[in-house]
């Protein structure tokens, strides 16, 4: 298993999720993301805000997520 924060997806807590692999991490990251913002978390809105200034363009989000899969990729396995 690999841990990676919520923080260091772009998210903005210490959240951590335990994961095998990078489509489960993008999974559960988007699955906790939408729960603190139904909660209405403010810290969650702004990072939001910004995911989705960088998801109007398909070539940065590409270049984003490559970036956090290297990250991830480069995590030691527990
Ligand atoms: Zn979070």
């Amino acid at each position: 298993m690999k841990k990676m924060t919520c923080r260091q997806l772009g998210g903005a807590c210490d959240h951590v999720f335990e994961v095998s692999t990078f489509e489960e991490l993008a999974e559960k990251s988007k699955m906790h993301g939408m729960e603190m913002l139904q909660k209405g978390d403010a810290p969650h809105l702004q990072a939001m805000k910004k995911m989705t200034g960088l998801m109007e363009s398909p070539q940065k989000m590409q270049e984003w997520m490559e970036e956090r899969r290297k990250e991830f990729e480069a995590l030691p396995d527990e």
